[in-house]
């Protein structure tokens, strides 16, 4: 693993379009073992000299991550890729996602954007932590709309999967509550355009099918110029995934197409000297992949 990650530059330029993280929560989340079933003490002994502590925090045995957006600005839209978990949302499964109160709001502005400056939102799958602030509460306790003038753009085959009013929909305890609070009612407002694999937005960001974390998952190709990011969403999790992609997270629905896919976005960012902009990595939150002898790592 070459060198210390470098400190990131609060604004990352990718040819035309200025990418800025949005930070909802940064630290220590799951057990390995919780998050990655078939993850050994050995995986981690023989990557703990990068791992740890930034990635990985040996004395609490708990991998750091991060929940964050990704806000893209263009010289025509402002996009944000991703809405992580929102406040005052009721998540009975997971404690970290329940009745929060924090800033993101604020964050955003700082980011250089107000709410109503949103032209799209661009949601890579629909679980809690990624849909999250696509609404807020209202004075009159309404879930409304977070971002007014924005077209939410969902993956068509994901908004089928999370659709309770479909026949022989399947709910998921991790997913408790999301679909009314947090996808409802943006669909209530008309807010929401349907998008299919290849849609292309700007003739700089397109969506590509990446399905297995759950059935309608997409990932979102920034091209620039000679410039190329993917904003990978839960395809990874966490670093350890970039030299084992074989450890599969128990929120993947179909581990095996999700390491399939994982194993694609991996091999194409080293070929193509891509960014990486996932939505849980800790600091810097984001990487170019490197690939020797069949093995990948991070690089910057
Ligand atoms: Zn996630």
């Amino acid at each position: 693993m070459p060198g210390e990650p470098p400190s990131r530059p609060r604004v990352i330029q990718l040819g035309a379009a200025r990418i800025t993280r949005v930070e909802d929560f940064l630290g220590l989340g799951f057990p390995p073992a919780a998050m990655f079933p078939a993850i050994t003490p050995e995986h981690l002994s023989a990557e703990m000299a990068w791992l740890a502590p930034g990635y990985y925090d040996p004395v609490a045995n708990q991998l750091r991550t991060s929940i964050h957006s990704w806000l893209v600005r263009t010289d025509r839209h402002t996009i944000l890729v991703d809405s992580c978990i929102g406040n005052h949302k009721t998540r009975p499964s997971i404690d970290r996602f329940h009745q929060r109160n924090e800033p993101w709001l604020d964050r955003l502005n700082a980011a250089g954007a107000a709410p109503e400056d949103i032209d799209f939102v661009m949601c890579t799958h629909l679980h809690a932590d990624h849909v999250g602030w696509n609404t807020r509460l209202d004075a009159s306790g309404r879930w409304v709309p977070t971002f007014p003038n924005a077209r939410y753009l969902f993956s068509r085959k994901e908004l089928a999967r999370w659709d309770p009013r479909i026949h022989g929909h399947v709910p998921r305890p991790i997913n408790d509550n999301v679909f009314d609070d947090s996808i409802l009612p943006v669909l209530e407002a008309g807010l929401v355009q349907e998008v299919d694999d290849g849609f292309d937005l700007d003739n700089l960001m397109r969506v590509e099918a990446a399905y297995g974390h759950t059935p309608g998952h997409v990932t979102i190709r920034l091209k620039s110029g000679a410039e190329e990011g993917v904003f990978s969403g839960d395809v990874i999790h966490h670093p350890i995934q970039v030299p084992h992609p074989t450890l599969c997270s128990v929120f993947d629905e179909d581990p095996a197409l999700a390491l399939q896919v994982r194993l694609a976005v991996l091999q194409d960012c080293a070929a193509r000297d891509a960014w990486l902009f996932p939505a849980h990595f800790p600091e810097p939150h984001c990487c170019k992949i490197g690939e020797h002898g069949g093995r990948f790592s991070l690089r910057w």
